[in-house]
């Protein structure tokens, strides 16, 4: 049997008390480890977590606290080989794929620390002015943002094991508060790898940083009232942490980032092969393919104006074509595999599912793959689907595939497109393709209200855009609707969530005191 990954819970490595669940190479079949939590003290841990980590990290001030994400960043980049060794391992990813989990983490954590930074000497945060509550201005209500005195359980999907991790603890680290992180099963590993290397270190005070591996059973059960819950997956998962009495009962706030049927737009106006034109097949090809499909913001579906249809479907599998896929140890491979056997089979399912309502492009099993063996490596080939009627193809608008997999869907005028968009019922992004900068600014704003991110990819910015699906610590993550009704990241904005806003009305002399 391999070894059982261990859970540091309560200020001490502790391992679970039964075999536990396996993690796999997806390409080659292989046990690599296995986790498990059962017999663990759970409100003993988040006892300790609340006590000692809680009450160590609200002394610091907000520098010293971006100090610590500073020496974070230091031990991560020193032992990002290991890391990627095991997503090569664990997640089958090509290294490209690789570095958008454990250098985008890395870089969010850098970002952070720099943000806490500019926050100074601080150990909370005021927010907005005073506000003069009656005739005379000497008695004044001033809003300030303290950190919440309980835990933050962060609970993980199995894309990214790396950055879901950094991405929720810098954030509640920064803010000044614990963090218990639960990755998802299948690729625990890396982040159980990261948090480790982290507490040897001893950057954290005790208590701030726990990791429990293995099933999430009786974690909801523990928080309190002022805990908050930072869940990212699937919308069924999302439904049952929404539900919880610790929710429902005890106002537990929570963040859901959940799934999403994200579009990307070529406005109405772009002949194929203009720049536009090209850059859409671009980012379409690319989002298909990175992660083997296994983001969140990827696209799922493309809408190009009638007119073009034929030439889209050609230019963007002319790139597809292109893609090697299998092991990522072999040099020559662009896209890796699939997680799991499980989600190799739900990409199956979905795939036959949509395909009752579209028809085929470019078929993913038209690629052979490399240095691996079919019957046992989870891959899959990048498929192109379209459908020539857009309005009633209603899975194409309710289906996110987590695979490599997108549908053409061709659009009558804008206002169609835009009807077309917000069949997905919220997502976390669009993107917008065109070279007229009014009408990309207009067509951005009739999606905001939908979207979490609007990316608009013009010729201008063709070779500097930072990609449809790649998540900015700048810029806000989450979306309404469907993709789960969160937001995460968006610079400072990120704190709030940690936080908790209280008015203090108080005579000018009182409040005078609270801005030094
Ligand atoms: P999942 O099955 O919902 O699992 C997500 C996490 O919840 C895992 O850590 C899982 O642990 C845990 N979990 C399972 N049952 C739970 C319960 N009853 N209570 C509390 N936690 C529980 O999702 P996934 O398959 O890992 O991830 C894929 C999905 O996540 C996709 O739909 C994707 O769109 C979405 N996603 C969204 C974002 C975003 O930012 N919006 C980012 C990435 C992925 P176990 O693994 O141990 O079961």
């Amino acid at each position: 049997m391999t070894a059982l990954l261990s859970n540091y819970f309560g200020g001490r490595w502790q391992a679970g008390t039964r075999g536990g669940a396996a993690l796999f190479d997806p390409i080659l079949g292989d046990e690599l480890a296995r986790v498990d939590a059962t017999g663990l003290d759970l409100a003993a841990g988040f006892d300790y977590a609340r006590a000692q980590g809680g009450a160590a990290l609200r002394a610091l001030t907000y520098r010293e606290r971006a100090a610590m994400l500073a020496a974070i960043v230091k031990v991560l980049q020193a032992n990002r080989d290991a890391y990627y060794d095991i997503a090569t391992a664990n997640s089958g990813t090509v290294k490209n794929d690789s570095a958008v989990d454990i250098d985008g983490g890395i870089f969010t954590l850098a970002m952070y620390a720099k943000l806490g930074e500019s926050l100074g000497e601080r150990r909370y945060l005021l927010d907005g002015e005073a506000a003069r509550l009656g005739k005379e201005p000497l008695f004044q209500s001033q809003h300030v943002l303290v950190p919440t005195r309980g835990v933050a359980l962060l609970i993980n999907a199995f894309n990214f094991p790396g950055w879901g991790l950094w991405e929720k603890a810098a954030p509640a680290l920064l803010s000044g508060v614990p963090v218990i992180v639960k990755p998802a099963t299948a690729t625990a590993w890396l982040a159980q790898r990261m948090a480790r290397d982290v507490i040897e270190a001893g950057i954290l005070p005790p208590g701030s940083l726990s990791v429990v591996c293995g099933s999430a059973a009786g974690l909801l059960d523990q928080l309190q009232p002022f805990d908050v819950v930072s869940f990212t997956g699937s919308a069924e998962t999302a439904a049952l942490v929404r539900s919880h009495a610790a929710v429902t009962q005890r106002s537990v706030r929570v963040n859901i980032e959940a799934d999403s049927v994200n579009s990307a737009l070529l406005l109405p106006g772009e002949a194929a092969g203009s720049e536009a034109f090209d850059l859409l097949a671009k980012e379409a090809a690319r989002e298909m393919t990175v992660k083997s499909g296994q983001k969140c913001t990827a696209i799922r579906r493309i809408f190009v104006p009638q007119a073009q249809y034929g030439e889209a479907a050609e230019a963007i599998a002319a790139r597809l074509r292109k893609v090697t896929v299998g092991n990522p140890r072999n040099e020559s491979v662009r896209m890796g595999a699939l997680v799991s056997r499980a989600q190799l089979q739900a990409v199956r399912a979905g795939l036959q599912h949509l395909r009752a309502q579209t028809e085929v492009l470019h078929d993913g099993a038209t690629h052979a793959l490399v240095d691996a063996d079919a019957a046992v490596a989870c891959c899959a080939g990048p498929t192109l689907l379209g459908t020539r009627d857009a309005d009633a193809a209603d899975r194409v608008h309710d289906t996110e595939v987590f695979g490599p997999v997108a549908t053409l869907v061709p659009y009558r005028d804008a206002g169609h497109a835009l009807a077309l968009v917000r069949r997905g019922q919220g997502s976390l992004v669009a993107s917008l393709y065109g070279s007229d900068a009014a009408a990309l600014a207009a067509t951005a704003i009739a999606l905001a209200d939908s979207h979490g991110r609007v990316h608009v990819v013009s010729p201008d910015v063709g070779a500097l855009h930072t990609g449809h699906g790649n998540v900015m610590p700048q810029s806000l993550h989450g979306g309404p609707g469907r993709a789960g009704g969160g937001e995460e990241l968006g610079g400072l904005r990120a704190l709030t969530f940690y936080h908790r806003r209280s008015a203090v009305q108080a005579s000018t002399d009182v409040l005078a005191h609270l801005y030094r």
